[in-house]
């Protein structure tokens, strides 16, 4: 899962991204309003942290701009403490949730994820795919119910497939979601990492659809 940014405060910024890399996720920063906005018009997100104040454009008109553009992606805002109208503006906007200054890391992360999983339609922080268990809360898979080990990488491939159970997802589309913008990126190294994961799963949940991509499928009854 790849998430944008957009926070002017430099230690704020520097603060999200490394709690949202602990937490297995890759991220691009953006200081001001028309960077993120350039980003998020630009590359695929996963999710966007946003915030209002920011130099350049404001972060509801980022905002409306996306929403105008058709981009859906997920969008929490952070504002400031007692300003409602922000949130109403932020929420009128198109936000899709949002978190008051100052907050704790651990809350914007449980939103984001609540957030990610909904806009994928799953509404528990378990997936599940036949034996194959995905606790985004934790970051941990298991298999019949047996931990496995993956590397942050291999965990947001099984991530990415998850959370699109049953669809075919390109080389080019895992690419984008699973490496940040300055990532020397290679599909071919795909086939490797998902050659990987097949392995240290094994169990044979991830199909591969010839000249298209991959598909992770429940398995037939
Ligand atoms: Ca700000």
């Amino acid at each position: 899962m790849r998430i944008l940014v957009v926070e002017d405060d430099k230690n704020l910024n520097r603060q999200l991204t490394e709690a949202l890399a602990d937490a297995g996720y890759v991220t691009d920063s953006a200081f001001d309003g028309e960077e993120g906005h350039f980003l998020g018009d630009t590359e695929p997100y996963d999710a966007v942290i946003l915030d209002i104040g920011l130099p350049q454009m404001d972060g509801v008109s980022v905002l409306e701009r996306w929403r105008q553009d058709g981009h859906k992606m997920p969008v929490l805002m952070l504002t400031a403490r007692d300003r409602w109208s922000d949130k109403v503006s932020g929420i009128d906007a198109g936000a899709d949730d949002y978190v008051t200054k100052p907050f704790h890391i651990e809350e914007v992360l449980a939103r984001l994820r609540a957030l990610i999983r909904r806009a994928a339609g799953h509404a528990s922080s378990e997936i599940m795919c036949g034996p194959l268990r995905l606790d985004t809360k934790s970051s941990k898979v298991d298999v019949n119910g047996a931990p496995v080990k993956l590397t942050s990488l291999e965990f947001r491939l099984l991530a990415y497939l998850m959370h699109h159970i049953g669809k075919v997802i390109s080389r080019t589309e895992l690419v984008e979601h699973l490496y940040d913008q300055d990532f020397d990126r290679d599909s071919n190294t795909i086939e490797v990492f998902v050659g990987r994961l097949r392995k240290k799963l094994g169990i044979d949940l991830i199909e591969t659809v010839r000249g298209m991509g991959y598909r992770l499928q429940e398995p037939a009854e």
